[in-house]
């Protein structure tokens, strides 16, 4: 790991790439509109990006149609794409420290998260899928035997993905290349609190062959570049990640226009059950605290509803708290800080409203608090720990993505499992206890796409993630991932 002079002087001779991308080249916005993008560490300037709207979607999407319908990518062999899309994955591990910087500064991320998590996930991300690509068989139908009916799976068109900021990176990676994989023409629009690594991701897919055209970045704001493209009528598939409130106005776009489909990856209010039979205590208070305070609890898994059991509440408790000590804030290019600053003051404001609508409500502040903020010395908000939390209580429901972490109660297996279904959403949970039989009966009953048994967070190319209920009906990563950016298609042949 480098130092943190070093990851300084890297970052002061970085470059931003602050056009749109569209047919392999920067440029800049039709209406020459730019917004800027600011550093949440010390809120400086770090470049004035263009701000995409109509005029650019339109554009964008007439030529990513015309490159789909040409075949250069679509009709390309698998194993040729594959080679492409291989040279792209080294490519990003070429320019490794580069991207690490890019989100650090862009959106407050520790160095240390994005080096131990989210460009090597990248990389793999593009590498696995890439060697996926030519794994890919139809199918032949078990029918009468004078008929051939064949199955296969076809590139869609125009896929949309429109992604978040709080693992600008990885999101957008876990987007790109299944869709890319599979054939389509590709238009993403990154979030405008981080568009700059999907800039620079863009430009490092055309170094590795990828045709002009096929992958196009637009940056822009939800109402002007999201809005257009979820509701244009020559966009196929929209694939997003973001809240749940966007992903609402998605759908609604999707029927307004074209029926496109429409893939939501929404957000989170994780539970965590800590059972009294649970055999290590502090392990579970150690990987609690990283389940909320990591990546500053802007994370859509984030377990920010905590139900433990009875009997052993003070002793986790006082665990916990020891725990959270550990979530040091600094500047993030630091590797010892463990908690960079919120993305923007909007956020930290959602942090703050909160800790004091908990307080108000009758909660109990064990550790943390309202954040101190200075003008100019960035969005820092504190470890939050509180206590004496119910379910009747707007933070305990309410999706806060920030360091607070809601602390309640249970007594029996079935009340856990209640207070946890108790939520719109159902993305993640995790559960603690040496007990087998009860891991398996209770992660059967929790309502999520994915539950973590004595341990929190795990996942690879290999899995699926994502959720259920309000929380988004697509799973990003692995082979099923792919499913989304293709159609199905059926030939029949008379014999
Ligand atoms: P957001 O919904 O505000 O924005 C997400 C994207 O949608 C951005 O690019 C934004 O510009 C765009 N957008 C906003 N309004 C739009 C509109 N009217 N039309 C089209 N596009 C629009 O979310 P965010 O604040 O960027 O990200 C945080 C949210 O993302 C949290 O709720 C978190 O849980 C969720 N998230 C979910 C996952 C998952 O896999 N389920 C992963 C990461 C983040």
């Amino acid at each position: 790991m480098k130092s943190y002079a070093e990851w300084k002087q890297l970052s002061h001779d970085i470059s931003f790439r602050d056009k749109a991308y569209i047919n392999g080249r920067f440029q800049p916005s039709q209406r020459g509109q730019t917004f800027p993008s600011i550093n949440p560490t010390n809120e400086a300037l770090l470049a004035n990006v263009a701000s995409c709207d109509d005029a650019d979607v339109d554009i964008a999407v007439a030529n990513a149609k015309a490159v789909f319908e040409s075949g250069v990518w679509s009709q390309m062999a698998p194993a040729k794409r594959k080679e492409i899309m291989l040279r792209w994955a080294d490519l990003i591990e070429a320019h490794h420290d580069e991207f690490a910087i890019l989100d650090t500064l862009d959106m407050g991320k520790s160095i240390s998260e994005m080096v131990a998590v989210d460009v090597p996930d990248t990389i793999d991300c593009f590498r696995w899928t890439a060697e996926s690509i030519d794994k890919v068989y139809g199918d032949i139908a078990p029918t009468n035997k004078d008929v051939l009916a064949l199955i296969t799976h076809e590139p869609v068109g125009v896929v949309a993905a429109i992604t978040p900021w709080n693992y600008p990176l990885m999101m957008v990676s876990w987007k790109l290349a299944p869709a890319i994989a599979m054939g389509n023409s590709v238009i993403l629009k990154p979030s405008e609190k981080a568009p700059l690594s999907a800039l620079r991701l863009a430009e490092l897919a055309s170094e590795a062959g990828l045709p002009d055209g096929v992958l196009n970045v637009l940056p822009g704001f939800g109402h002007t570049a999201g809005k257009a493209l979820a509701l244009h009528m020559d966009v196929d598939v929209l694939a997003f990640t973001g809240s749940t409130r966007v992903a609402g106005m998605l759908m609604e776009y999707a029927g307004q226009s074209n029926l496109k489909k429409v893939w939501l990856e929404a957000g989170g209010k994780s539970p965590n059950i800590i059972f009294d039979d649970c055999d290590d205590i502090v392990k579970a208070a150690r990987t609690s605290a990283a389940a909320i305070f990591s990546n500053q609890g802007e994370v859509c898994i984030a377990c920010s509803r905590i139900y433990v059991q009875k009997g052993i509440k003070e002793a986790f408790l006082s665990a916990l708290k020891e725990a959270a000590q550990a979530y040091r804030t600094g500047d993030p290019l630091d590797p010892e800080t463990r908690m960079g600053p919120m993305v923007d003051a909007a956020q930290l404001n959602t942090v703050a409203h909160y800790i004091q609508s908990a307080l108000d409500q009758g909660a109990t502040l064990a550790t943390g608090g309202l954040p101190d903020y200075t003008e100019g010395k960035g969005f820092y908000a504190k470890p939050t720990i509180i206590t004496d939390a119910d379910n009747s209580m707007t933070f305990v429901q309410e999706e806060i993505f920030g360091p607070v972490l809601a602390v309640c109660e249970f007594e029996t297996e079935g009340e856990a499992i209640a207070l946890a279904n108790d939520s719109r959403y159902g993305l993640g949970a995790a559960i603690w206890t040496a007990n087998l039989s009860r891991a398996h009966r209770v992660s059967r009953q929790l309502k999520s796409g994915m539950v973590w048994v004595n341990t929190w967070g795990e996942g690879d190319s290999t899995v699926p993630f994502g959720g259920v209920k309000a929380s988004g009906n697509g799973r990003d990563k692995s082979i099923h991932s792919l499913e989304k950016y293709t159609s199905m298609k059926n030939v029949w042949i008379r014999i």
